[in-house]
């Protein structure tokens, strides 16, 4: 089955048209500056050479009709009728609480989806656009929505409750979500497989570091707990996100510097973290860079990122009872020699020990312990993409054994 995967935000979409048969991505791309005269299409179709078309693209409806023209293009096209995208699978951001696992987009599901909107305002909106845009160029597709919070929604209480009145939660559904889930659950897939064990018998710890970062406890599969919480914003250190923090230093500042709410949330989720301690990048490239120049702020930046990963892990570990692996995934965590090497430094009284050499020459899926490491550390590259044109088909294909059972 050929899946067509749009990633829809509020100016642009991010696609990859997948073959599930061989999991290979057979074009990859992105529209940006949607709304603009001068929006810009990115298009690679495998193994062939990048190209890049200016235009005017004022809505995600004409994004998306660009998107399936440069799929269809003589040149730089990867199929030659419409009719060869099987189906859409959607990155949804937030399921609330109603979503545990994908599902088939339906008029049912469009109004959850509608529903969850105040949860997350700056995202799910957008992608209810993309689904909108895809369904009037590709009518007749199935369509499946894959949710950032799905795999993190069966968390038990104690894990997903604020210490603040219950009644809040039933009122405002004021709980914790937790994000990344698509790649939590790919990246401990993947290495139950390297470990040679059902993912049921084992006790993971996922880190995936990237702008955004969060980490995950899988215990016999299941997500029981995770660092993000009711938004992205909870948790580890992030390139422009605070993170954990005390709640009145924000009634503090917001008093202190007379910041409205919508100034209160530029600073905790823009100016803040890696950027805002160091105020030189929110790019971890640069921040090391600057480490080794021997930039003092940059260098507070680091440590306070690798110290709350630290931090977690051992909190993690507590939750489940032990941890059997530590998974980095995401931009830095697949990238990063020197957060790789602080997070796990002294870590042995947990059974955690770096191979440095093996820490030092990545390649792919590897492990990255030692061998007497009692809990294996390894380094695996998440692919989001993949998971949701899996989900879709595995959707797609149960319906339409449905269908035929029903035409019977
Ligand atoms: P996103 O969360 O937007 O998908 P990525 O997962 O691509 O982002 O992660 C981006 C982060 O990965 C940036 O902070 C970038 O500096 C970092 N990164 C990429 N390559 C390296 C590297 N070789 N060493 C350290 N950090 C890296």
């Amino acid at each position: 089955m050929k899946v067509l995967v749009l990633n829809c935000g509020s100016s642009s979409i991010k696609y990859q048209f997948i073959d599930t048969e061989t999991s290979v991505s057979l074009a990859k791309g992105m529209v940006e500056r949607i709304g603009m005269s001068s929006a810009v299409l990115t298009h690679q179709p495998y193994e062939k050479e990048k190209i890049k078309i200016v235009g005017e693209i004022l809505d995600h409806s004409i994004a998306i009709e660009y998107v399936i023209a440069v799929l269809l293009s003589k040149n730089h096209g990867v199929i030659k009728d419409k009719n060869e995208i099987d189906a859409v699978g959607h990155r949804i951001v937030h399921g609330g609480e109603t979503f545990s696992d994908s599902a088939l987009i339906t008029p049912q599901v469009m109004e959850a989806l509608k529903d969850n909107i105040e949860l997350a305002p700056l995202h799910n909106p957008s992608n209810i656009k993309g689904i909108q845009a895809a369904k009037e160029h590709l009518p007749d597709i199935p369509q499946v929505g894959v949710f950032d919070t799905a795999f993190h929604i069966k968390m038990p209480p104690h894990a997903y409750l604020y210490g603040i009145p219950y009644e809040l939660y039933k009122k405002y559904k004021i709980r914790r979500y937790g994000f990344h889930g698509t790649s939590h659950r790919y990246v401990s897939q993947r290495a139950a497989l390297m470990l040679g064990k059902p993912l049921e018998e084992l006790k993971i710890i996922t880190a995936h570091l990237g702008n955004g970062c969060s980490m995950a406890a899988i215990d016999h599969g299941k997500s029981i707990d995770t660092t993000m919480g009711f938004t992205p914003l909870e948790g580890l250190l992030m390139g422009t996100r605070s993170g954990d923090m005390d709640p009145s230093v924000i009634l503090y500042i917001m008093a202190k510097e007379g910041l409205s709410l919508s100034e209160a949330n530029t600073l905790l989720n823009k100016h803040s973290g890696l950027i805002g301690i160091s105020g030189e990048s929110s790019d971890m490239r640069e921040i090391e860079e600057a480490v080794q120049e021997g930039n003092k702020k940059a260098k507070y930046a680091f440590d306070l990122f690798t110290y709350r990963i630290k931090k977690y892990v051992g909190a993690f570990t507590a939750a489940m009872g032990g941890v059997d692996a530590l998974v980095f995934t995401g931009g830095i965590g697949e990238n990063s020699v020197m957060v790789r090497h602080d997070v796990c430094s002294n870590m042995d009284f947990l059974g955690i020990k770096l191979d440095e050499e093996a820490n030092h020459n990545v390649v792919n899926e590897c492990f990255i312990s030692t061998a007497d490491s009692k809990v294996k550390i390894l380094r695996i590259p998440t692919n989001e993409e993949l998971v949701i044109a899996l989900d879709t088909k595995q959707i797609v294909s149960e319906l339409q054994k449905q269908k035929e059972a029903a035409s019977f």
